[in-house]
């Protein structure tokens, strides 16, 4: 699937996520934005958009508020701590529209995305909360942006922001899903109550060593199960 990916401020085009992309099968167009000149920015991001016709556009940090200033049409957005207080006049997404973002982003404040989808009328589905920092370039944050592009590829639609968000889980569903301990790197297999609801954040102690994550599941349509794990913040 072709994807518009739209780098961050002095980020360059080649970087983990656009690679990550790349290396899983998507054709990624990532053309260098301006860094000082943030309409020209968008007049690049709206000109490969045109002439590409992404199904999916990736924005990061100051490329998500680009992405959020260009007509994407029908495509998705997938927008990566998206800092649109700090460029822009767009102050709102479309649905079906996903942000990632870590609670311990200390360049963009978490509470921006959640200000964002409060804006434009969305589920807090909408609004996924994964990795440790701002880049979003560790494993989890990784593989959720990859499994939100696949979704999209295959024409489904995100679980939850349809404004639908009651159970469509059946029988056949999934019923176990395996996690990446943070601390130790071991894999733990864990069962999955999908009857808990699509999207389901949890604390357990993982089981070879004891050490506290955040569990978070997110079930899309198909009954498929994403699961990832960060570790549990201390009250912050
Ligand atoms: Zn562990």
């Amino acid at each position: 699937m072709k994807i518009l990916f739209l780098h961050g401020w002095h980020s360059v085009p080649g970087g983990v996520k656009p690679t990550y992309l790349i290396d899983h099968g998507h054709e990624v167009i990532n053309p260098v934005l301006d860094d000082d000149d943030f309409d020209a920015a968008v007049a690049t991001g709206q000109a490969q958009f045109d002439k590409h016709q992404p199904m999916v556009v990736v924005g990061s940090s100051r490329g998500g508020a680009v992405a959020m200033n260009i007509n994407v049409g029908n495509a998705k957005l997938v927008l990566l701590c998206p800092a649109w207080k700090n460029w822009g006049s767009a102050n709102s997404i479309p649905p079906q529209s996903v942000i990632l973002h870590s609670r311990a982003d200390d360049v963009i404040p978490f509470s921006d995305s959640e200000e964002l989808v409060a804006r434009s009328g969305l589920p807090p589905e909408t609004l996924i909360e994964i990795g440790s920092d701002h880049r979003l370039a560790d494993a989890a944050s990784l593989s959720v942006m990859l499994w939100v592009c696949n979704l999209f590829a295959s024409g489904e639609e995100f679980p939850g922001t349809d404004g639908n968000s009651t159970s469509f889980v059946d029988a056949s569903s999934q019923e176990e899903g395996s996690y990446v301990c943070d601390a130790c790197g071991e894999e733990i297999i864990i069962p999955l109550d999908l009857t808990e609801g699509t999207s389901q954040t949890y604390v357990e102690d993982c089981p070879v060593c004891c050490r506290a994550n955040t569990i978070h599941v997110q079930v899309d349509e198909e009954g498929n199960a994403q699961v990832w794990a960060e570790p549990e913040q201390d009250g912050q």
